[in-house]
């Protein structure tokens, strides 16, 4: 079986909550116009709660073409030095930022203080003192802030895991093991005819290698599955691979974490080759192995419960379903004054982990 009847019978029940048009849509203004923000864009076109509504680029050529895709004036285009003006424009509720990690915090903190929303892509930003820098703007100036944790949006495969974890079913988690990675181009990507270098590999724009990109999934995901805090952590990192892009950032960096009820998970992401996505959790009860388990679609985990035959369970949902999700989820918030699921304190808590893991590995300040 896929999916079990209950399953989908959510599925179904949220896609029609997301079908339902609430009347007013919160406007969006994507901040950077790389590869993520193209992805989202294209997810707020298919959302009921919100619709496009600006743009700010270095490029305003390429800006305007993609401007031109969206149905987006030309004088809702800004640059980065005319960010703040956004203040001054009333069809702008929310920022999305898109940017490398080093920028996060500085668009945040200017948005919060034109009176507009926030949406953060992850990692929240390169330190635990930016992301508290973000957390007291936002809060000043009264606006919402979102760390965009798609994957805790995800309806059907992680949060069957959710329920069976935190529910009891798969007894006393006993180890948890997740990795992620990939073998990265220097090359970056070329959008509307404008290259630009991959900043994944420059240690100044990314605050670190895959930990901060992929490695991320794995420490966010056990975190919130197990609904506890990691209590000790190891941690060592590794580059083999003398090509130039590893001179400010590690290539491979494997960890462990160990949970407060004796729960330990060990972990694994690379820049170096493929690896993953996937996680394996053992409960006494039961095991989940999820592979793919951070992918834009087609997730799949199979559970194994103690005398059942196995259960496979798959989200039949296409991409940019995970992003329309986040994106309705944040318009939500603003319109019914709620406060995200993925706060600003929640990026926060994984930047300090990420800080410890890479201290623990003897990473140089
Ligand atoms: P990207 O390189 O494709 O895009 C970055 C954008 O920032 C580009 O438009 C670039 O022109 C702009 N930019 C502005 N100033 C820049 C500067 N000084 N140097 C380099 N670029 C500059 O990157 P991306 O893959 O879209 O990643 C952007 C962010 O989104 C990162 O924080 C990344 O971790 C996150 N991300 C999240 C997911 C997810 O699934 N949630 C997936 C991919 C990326």
């Amino acid at each position: 079986m896929k999916l079990t009847r209950r399953k989908f019978t959510v599925l179904a029940a949220s896609s029609l909550a997301l079908a339902q048009d609430s009347g007013r849509k919160i406007g969006y203004c994507a901040v950077g116009l790389g590869r993520i923000s193209g992805i989202f864009m294209s997810a707020v076109k298919l959302s009921s709660q919100a619709r496009m509504v600006a743009l700010v680029s270095g490029y305003r050529e390429k800006a305007e073409k993609i401007a031109e895709d969206y149905g987006i004036a030309a004088k809702n285009i800004y640059s980065y030095d005319n960010f703040d003006s956004i203040a001054d424009n009333p069809e702008i509720d929310a920022v999305y930022i898109g940017l490398p990690n080093s920028m996060h915090s500085e668009y945040t903190i200017r948005a919060a203080l034109a009176g507009k929303h926030v949406l953060c892509e992850k990692p929240m930003a390169t330190s635990a003192a930016d992301c508290q820098a973000m957390i007291d703007a936002c809060r000043k100036a009264n606006k919402k802030l979102m760390i965009g944790y798609r994957i805790q949006y995800e309806p059907v495969v992680h949060a069957h895991a959710l329920e069976l974890i935190r529910g009891g079913q798969l007894g006393a988690i006993q180890t948890l093991e997740g990795a992620y990675g990939f073998n990265i181009s220097p090359r970056g990507a070329t959008i509307k005819g404008v290259n630009r270098p991959e900043f994944r590999v420059n240690r100044a724009l990314a605050g670190g290698g895959p930990m901060m990109d992929v490695g991320i999934y794995a420490l966010n995901t056990f975190r919130y599955l197990m609904g506890e805090e990691p209590a000790e952590l190891t941690s060592s990192t590794s580059v083999i691979d003398k090509d130039g892009r590893f001179n400010g950032i590690e290539e491979n960096l494997v960890w462990t974490m160990k949970f407060a009820s004796g729960a330990v998970a060990s972990c694994a992401t690379t820049y170096g080759g493929s690896l993953g996505p996937y996680f394996r959790i053992v409960g006494s009860k039961g095991t989940l192995q999820c592979e793919p388990s951070w992918n834009y679609d087609g997730l799949r985990m199979t559970v194994r419960m103690q005398g059942q035959a196995p259960l496979e369970i798959t989200n039949p949902e296409r991409h940019p379903a995970q992003f329309v999700r986040e994106a309705d989820h944040f318009a939500e918030c603003i319109l019914q004054n709620k406060e995200p699921k993925t706060p600003g304190e929640e990026g926060m808590k994984d930047m300090k982990y990420i800080a410890e893991l890479y201290r623990l590995a003897g990473r140089k300040a």
